[in-house]
């Protein structure tokens, strides 16, 4: 079912907002949910229509399952149908080794982004979806810091201008909100691209509850079984890789070197691309606005932790910004800062080292040799991502 608008566009602009929330993927929505829980008048607003497929390798860590319990969300619909994973299968240069997880679970972007969204909506929060927001630059009138800021919403053919006295930039990797602004993310020279697929044709071989990962020269491939059946797709390729073929190739040849079935057809499927994965944040907030999610900087996938980050930023910018709210103070930007540090950045260096060691495919397949006669060794970095 599609969720529609909680009010037309012409409202949306009619006053100036409490908050307003651009990007309803995990780090909006949850944002969105906590603002409206302190009592703040919050819009989340999505160029995107939902339920809607975005590439992503779907696996939730034990982080993000205990983030979606610690909001209520553990026993909505949705959520409950997501599959417990039980281990995770790597291949790399002939080698394969079997680890065990605990905590985590796939589920299909569909599902929870659509639950997430509708948590807010149940807590307050207006939702605006099919709508692109683009941050408008403070005029010459509107310099004091104590004016609202000002962004610019386009429907179709539409458009509004909206005032609010916070701002949240929760528009992911590829958005392009910030890109006009002094702290947009600067991206990592040499990152990888992302790209994914899913197919209702799974081979018999690929288990629920299990995920795949091949990896080897130009990048790796992730497969997971969704709670619908499906089976989702996702990987991070070197540009290079990828400029001959297209993705589907790649993934094809890497799944021949872990000797495991190709689906049907899987080169050809319709593949997503996304823009260069690794990416760092000059500043992650600035005046009247914090930035949370991907769009605060990212780090490969390798290690399935963007959707807990994204989460654990969402709720931790709620209290900060509510204050925001109330009324505007210069010191909210250093202190955004610090407390982003604290729940996301230094967690991401566990995933750092992962994609430095997969950037050596030598060292790569040693590990996963390793992996294969001691698969326990895992066991800490697992727990450290769970965290
Ligand atoms: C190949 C790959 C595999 C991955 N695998 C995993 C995994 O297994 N587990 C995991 O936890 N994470 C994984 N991730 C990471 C995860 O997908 C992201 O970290 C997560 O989606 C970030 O959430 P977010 O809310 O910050 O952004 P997003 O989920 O990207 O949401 C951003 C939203 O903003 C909207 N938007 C953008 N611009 C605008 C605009 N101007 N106006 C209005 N709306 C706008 C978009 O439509 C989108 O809905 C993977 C990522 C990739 C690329």
């Amino acid at each position: 079912m599609t969720l529609t608008a909680t009010i037309p566009l012409e409202e949306a602009a009619r006053r100036t907002r409490g908050a307003v929330v651009v990007g309803a993927g995990p780090a909006g929505a949850t944002a969105a949910r906590e603002l409206a829980r302190r009592g703040v008048d919050v819009m989340l607003v999505d160029r995107a229509s939902f339920p809607r497929w975005k590439v992503c390798g779907c696996c939730l860590n034990g982080r993000a399952a205990a983030l979606l319990n610690a909001a209520g969300l553990g026993d909505h619909a949705a959520i409950r149908r997501a599959v417990p994973l039980q281990s995770l299968c790597l291949a790399s240069g002939g080698h394969l080794a079997r680890v065990p997880l605990f905590g985590g679970a796939a589920l299909s972007r569909e599902s929870l982004d659509v639950a997430l969204i509708q948590a807010a909506v149940e807590a307050g929060a207006a939702f605006l979806p099919e709508t692109r927001a683009i941050l408008l630059e403070k005029d010459a009138k509107s310099l004091r810091c104590d004016a609202p800021r000002r962004v610019l919403l386009q429907q179709d053919q539409k458009r509004a201008e909206v005032s609010a006295r916070v701002v949240l930039a929760a528009d992911g990797l590829g958005g392009q909100f910030l890109t006009r602004t002094p702290i947009a993310a600067s991206v990592e020279f040499g990152a990888r691209i992302g790209a994914g697929t899913t197919t209702t044709d799974a081979p018999a071989f690929y288990r629920p509850g299990v995920v795949y990962m091949t990896c080897g020269a130009g990048g790796y491939t992730g497969l997971v079984m969704l709670e619908d059946g499906r089976l989702d797709v996702a990987a991070a390729f070197d540009a290079s890789a990828v400029r001959a073929g297209g993705p589907g190739p790649v993934a094809v040849r890497l799944l021949h070197e872990a000797g495991w079935p190709v689906p049907d057809g899987l080169a050809d499927l319709p593949w997503r691309g996304t823009p260069p994965l690794t990416r760092h944040a000059r500043q992650v907030a600035a005046e009247r606005l914090f930035v949370v999610g991907d769009a605060a900087g990212y780090v490969e996938p390798f290690t399935g932790e963007g959707m807990a980050w994204a989460m654990a930023s969402g709720a931790a910018v709620a209290p900060l910004a509510a204050r925001a709210v109330e009324r505007w103070r210069p010191e909210f930007i250093t202190q955004w800062a610090r407390i982003h540090r604290r729940v996301v950045s230094r967690r991401q260096t566990v995933c750092r080292a992962a994609a430095a060691v997969l950037r050596r495919p030598r060292l790569t397949r040693l590990l996963v040799r390793l992996l294969s006669q001691a698969p326990m060794l895992a066991a800490p970095v697992i727990g450290r991502l769970n965290l």
